[in-house]
């Protein structure tokens, strides 16, 4: 059986000060990580503090991006050299925003993926369709073809480790959460997606999370479904009440 694993995202929010203060709020509530992988990803500046605070319980620390350079010239970026060298356990890549905004491409985050696995970093590499495209009847064709440029040129091993997250761009911060049956129908897909490219036991292995709106209120609807093994979360990870309420569901699913 797959262990879930939430992952929260807290994008460009929060001050040091609440950063810390989330984690030590958390500190003596955070499930076993037996039943669960808990992640806050946390915006880079406070990524060593965070680390050395959460190094204390299983709470694991994620960046939101980095570049695929081990250095050089790339004024502003953060090395997947240098989130090792503070210890992240995990880093986001090809999220959305990082598509849409930053121009981050399906070349770069198959670069970027090398790299954090070349550092220890596991993976959490993003898909998912506009709303056009879903109306379109393309999604399942447009999240394939993420998923498989970004795994291109790494053998079953590595991506059994890694962790896919499907995130509708329409759903992302709208409030509007795609039906449990509909996530699941797209996850399976990019199972199916691993299963083409590798092989079964790969397919059967990797963790696929569902991301977009997610909340108490709806987590455990899309943990029962059978190929949503976690979530990707945004708002719902600021809180410390929010996100233990998603780690117990996952822990108990
Ligand atoms: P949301 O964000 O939970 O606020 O919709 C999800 C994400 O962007 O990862």
């Amino acid at each position: 059986m797959r262990k879930p694993i939430i992952a929260g995202n807290w994008k460009m929010y929060k001050t040091f000060d609440e950063a810390i203060q989330f984690v030590e709020g958390v500190q003596d509530k955070v499930p076993s990580n037996d039943n669960v992988d808990a992640v806050i990803c946390a915006p880079a500046l406070y990524l060593p503090t965070l680390v050395q605070i959460a190094s204390e319980f299983e709470l694991a620390i994620g960046a939101q991006t980095m570049h695929y350079e081990n250095e050089g010239a790339f004024t502003g970026e953060i090395s997947p050299a240098q989130l090792a060298s503070v210890a992240v356990d995990y880093v986001i890549l090809g999220h959305s925003e990082r598509r849409e905004y930053y121009n981050e491409t399906d070349e770069a985050i198959n670069k970027k993926v090398a790299a954090a696995l070349a550092h220890n970093i596991v993976p959490i590499i993003c898909c998912g369709e506009t709303l056009q495209e879903r109306e379109a009847g393309t999604t399942e064709q447009k999240v394939a073809g993420q998923i498989t440029a970004a795994l291109a040129g790494f053998d079953a091993q590595q991506v059994e480790h890694m962790v896919l997250a499907y995130e509708p761009i329409w759903a992302i911060g709208t409030g509007k959460t795609a039906t449990a049956e509909d996530a699941n129908q797209v996850c399976g897909a990019i199972r199916a997606t691993v299963e083409k490219l590798y092989d079964s036991a790969t397919a059967q292995a990797v963790r696929i999370q569902y991301g977009g709106s997610v909340k108490p209120e709806n987590i455990e609807e899309l943990l029962a479904k059978e190929h949503i093994d976690g979530a990707l979360v945004g708002g719902a990870s600021l809180q410390a009440e929010s996100y233990l309420k998603l780690l117990e569901a996952a822990a108990n699913a």
